[in-house]
């Protein structure tokens, strides 16, 4: 089934994605981190792989983009990995928002003052004090090593640049980061537990990579091309739950409905979804919609779950 699927998709890809391509124009690219401006507003790329590594990807596959908050999925597991989800849990809460991506609102509002998940920025910083390791460096050594490891590339590493640029214009996750020590959700130095978050927001992939991380978890958590486990079912079905309920900003009803895959996408333009027991895909298209997610990835992730009858709704 797979191998006939790949065949359609080897032949329907490449036009698809043009046709989508045509859509950048009605998106922007996010210009808050300076440096994400300066990626190019027309490009558009897919990479879909199977459980025996083959793959069909189309467009600006090859063009390297920083993760941001997809990487947010995989600093969770990694923290449920640590500490288990009592302790990750009793922190950060399990519910979506209605807020922006980056609001504190709730925080002041709503008792007792945790986030209300792990996948906004909020939520993400607090669980990125949680990672385990002693100081900041360690943390951000082992969230690399955990993220080589899934997407099966040991020349991942950061983009300086838009480590430096978020580092020096973050001043809303800064403030978000503050409240939070204030209330008591973090407990280590501020300014560490930024530095451990705007690095692996930094990490630099490519499709192909997104699609091998996105991979393991449609395998609950096996690398189906090695047979290697590297991630309890559990934390994967976690993860899976968090990325359906909130992994597309407040469009993530609307995904659901229309494409019916957990995905997470982030502010660079990329998205990592994946159809469970068949593909990891990753998608690439800088171009963001009303929402904050990729215009023409969305686009075009719409078209390919409706052809192929993927949503698991
Ligand atoms: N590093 C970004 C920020 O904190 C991630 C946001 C995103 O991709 O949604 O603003």
């Amino acid at each position: 089934m797979s191998e006939s699927t790949m065949d359609r998709l080897n032949a329907l890809l490449p036009e698809w994605l043009e046709t989508s391509r045509l859509h950048t124009g009605q998106g922007k690219v996010a210009s808050y981190i300076p440096e994400l401006f300066k990626a190019s507003q027309d490009d558009l790329g897919i990479h879909i792989m199977d459980a025996e590594g083959n793959h069909v990807s189309a467009g600006d596959c090859g063009v390297p983009f920083t993760m941001q908050s997809i990487s947010k999925v995989f600093t969770l597991i990694l923290a449920l990995m640590d500490h288990g989800e009592e302790a990750v849990f009793f922190n950060v809460g399990k519910e979506p928002t209605g807020d922006d991506y980056d609001s504190m609102i709730k925080l002041e509002l709503v008792e007792p003052g945790i986030p209300f998940n792990p996948l906004i920025n909020a939520g993400a910083i607090t669980v990125s004090s949680l990672v385990g390791g002693d100081c900041k460096e360690e943390k951000s050594r082992r969230i690399l090593e955990f993220f080589r490891k899934l997407a099966h590339n040991e020349r991942l590493g950061y983009n300086e640049d838009v480590y430096r640029s978020e580092s020096e214009s973050g001043h809303l996750n800064r403030s978000l980061a503050y409240f939070l020590k204030h209330n008591g959700v973090i407990k280590d130095d501020v300014e560490d537990v930024l530095a451990v978050y705007f690095r692996h927001c930094s990490i630099e992939v490519t499709c192909a990579d997104l699609a091998r991380m996105a991979l393991v978890l449609a395998y609950n958590g096996t690398d189906p091309i090695t047979g290697e486990e590297l991630i309890p079912r559990r934390y994967v079905q976690i993860a899976k739950t968090f990325m359906t309920t909130c992994g597309m900003y407040n469009a993530s009803g609307e995904f659901a409905i229309e494409v019916g895959l957990p995905a997470k996408s982030g502010v660079s333009g990329g998205i990592l979804t994946l159809v469970p027991g068949q593909f990891g895909i990753g998608v690439i298209g800088p171009a963001l919609n009303r929402k904050g997610n990729s215009l023409a990835g969305v686009h075009l992730l719409e078209r390919l779950s409706k052809e192929f009858d993927w949503s698991f709704f």
